[in-house]
């Protein structure tokens, strides 16, 4: 049955999780998980939660195991601050549990958390990540959890022991007198202010009082508002889902965090056992630009996708292992990394790859659903980028300058998605003095004042511009009109003078085509310019 193909991280990771789930409930689908909190919008950096049980998931369904992917939404948490930007008045939530506080003013949803829920559920179906969501607070008040309730209940002094081990100095002396791991929403407030005073196991009995000043005894085997604390409700899930992979951040893997203490309890108290779950390092942002973001301060995976097509923030993830962190560029980077992953691509399409290299990107590109959208016809991401940057946005304009560089390219449509992720960019992540402006008129003060070599150059390009009419031959023109000056061959070597006098002629056609010492590249930038307003711009 365990048909190694130990390629990568995603196919170790398979590989023991399809053993471990055959010794633990042979027969049974696999079930990996992921947690995440509505409690505000959801952080680009905490994607990986999710991304590291999907791709693991898939591995396993590519193989043929039944396998499901749980994403547990903690909805029935408390609802802790006010973030910035809200309301003040808001803090009159604070302890209500997340399904209970209104959602921020103007939302179309029924309350903050499936506010915070729908974008980033939009944007996992955009990313191909397939799971079955669930409402902690659809559980928990549908009583799905009794048993597991009651039981904690019963092993209270238990659970409370298992505590004790990693309690600090300070607080070890200090007795924990009538510890119980539920605690109840009041029925009056919602808040969860409350204190459990008593608890009787045989008739379940519990009383508590609130805050508020409200106070009652109910039947536990009756009530369903309330919620097992974070480091008993952890493992109960673990043994109730039969949780086999569930990676989780570094955060929690210090000595009595829920992952080491839920390691104890879900053996001792819920006869099941901890997931296999590896420690996923931090992700981080780079230069995202503060007005961006249509969700506040913070970046979501709905921004990322905004700029980047699904597959290449999917890759982000499949070829680096959980314990490496590393940054999404929202700056000049992504060109580079568009950069990295075109020739990816190619070297996939044209010979052969390293095993892992190769494994990442089949796990990019496709899901064991099928293949994620891709573009018909992708143009580098940096040439995109300045061809919107200088046209502005003029669709005639771009599919002029677009079929300039892909005879076959018949309409923008075929451009796209990477076409609209290369304009989002720019609109929304360059900033206003970064963008190009073509001038207008000829700078006739500076070609004026120029030398005969300079102008000779200038007729050089303006004379080459129909037969190098191409990147490529562009590329091969503003390299060659120094060469020719100089007497030298198309082929000859660079010299530190020829680079010099390489470095002075791109100045020369920054200035006279954009005001400017530098700019896009230039064999993008005259394609995008135009022949004709190239001509009229250097005044040849
Ligand atoms: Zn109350």
């Amino acid at each position: 049955m365990a048909d190694t193909t130990e390629t990568d991280w995603v196919s170790r990771f398979a590989d023991e999780v399809i053993s471990e789930a055959e010794r633990r409930a042979p027969g049974k689908p696999i079930v990996c998980a992921s947690g995440l909190s509505p409690s505000g919008p959801i952080h680009l950096g905490n994607l990986r939660e999710v991304m590291t049980p999907h791709l693991v998931a898939d591995e396993i369904r590519r193989r043929g195991h039944d396998c499901v992917h749980l994403l547990s939404w903690d909805d029935y948490d408390r609802f802790r601050r006010v973030p910035a930007g809200i309301d003040p008045s808001w803090a009159e939530h604070i302890g209500k549990p997340l399904t209970s506080v209104p959602a921020p003013p103007g939302s179309p949803y029924a309350s903050w958390a499936e506010h915070f829920k729908a974008p980033m559920t939009e944007a996992l179906a955009e990313l191909g990540v397939a799971c079955t969501g669930i409402s902690q607070t659809e559980q928990y008040t549908a009583g799905t959890y009794r048993e597991q309730i009651l039981l904690a209940m019963r092993e209270r002094e238990r659970i409370n022991a298992v505590l004790a081990r990693y309690r600090t100095k300070e607080t070890a002396g200090k007795e924990v007198a009538g510890y119980y791991p539920y605690k109840p929403y009041c029925e009056l407030c919602e808040r969860d202010l409350t204190t459990v005073t008593a608890y009787d196991d045989d008739s379940t009995e519990l009383a508590y009082t609130c805050e508020c000043g409200f106070g009652e005894t109910v039947r536990l085997a009756e009530h369903d508002r309330g919620k097992l604390v974070w480091k008993v409700d952890w493992p109960m899930r673990w043994a109730y889902e039969g949780v086999v992979f569930e990676p989780s951040g570094v955060d929690h893997h210090s000595p009595g965090s829920a992952w080491i203490v839920g390691g104890q309890l879900v053996g001792e108290v819920f006869g099941g056992e901890r997931p296999i779950g590896p420690m996923y390092a931090f992700v981080g942002i780079t230069g995202m630009a503060k007005m961006s973001s249509s969700k506040g301060d913070v970046p979501t995976p709905a921004d990322a996708l905004e700029i980047m097509e699904a597959p290449v923030l999917r890759w982000l993830y499949a070829r680096r292992k959980p314990s490496q962190s590393f940054k999404i560029a929202f700056d000049h980077e992504i060109q580079r990394l568009y950069d990295e992953w075109d020739s990816l691509g190619r070297k996939v399409a044209t010979e052969a790859t390293q095993p892992a290299e190769l494994a990442a990107y089949e796990r990019a590109v496709r899901t064991s659903e099928g293949p994620l959208a891709a573009t018909p016809r992708p143009v580098p991401y940096r040439t995109l980028a300045s061809i919107v940057d200088i046209t502005t946005g003029d669709d005639d304009q771009t599919l002029r300058i677009l079929r300039d560089l892909d005879g076959e390219l018949t309409s923008l449509d075929e451009a796209r998605p990477r076409l609209d992720r290369a304009q989002r960019w720019i609109d929304t992540q360059v900033p206003a003095d970064q963008r190009t402006r073509v001038r207008e008129s000829p700078d006739t003060e500076l070609l004026a004042a120029l030398d005969e070599a300079a102008r000779d150059s200038l007729r050089l390009l303006v004379d080459g511009l129909d037969e190098h009419w191409s990147l490529d031959g562009l590329t091969t023109l503003v390299y060659g009109v120094p060469k020719v000056q100089a007497g030298l061959a198309a082929d000859a070597k660079a010299t530190p003078e020829l680079k010099s006098a390489q470095r002075a002629f791109f100045a020369l056609l920054y200035r006279l085509l954009v005001g400017q010492d530098t700019g896009p590249r230039l064999p993008t930038l005259l394609l995008a310019v135009g022949a004709d307003r190239v001509r009229k711009l250097v005044g040849v």
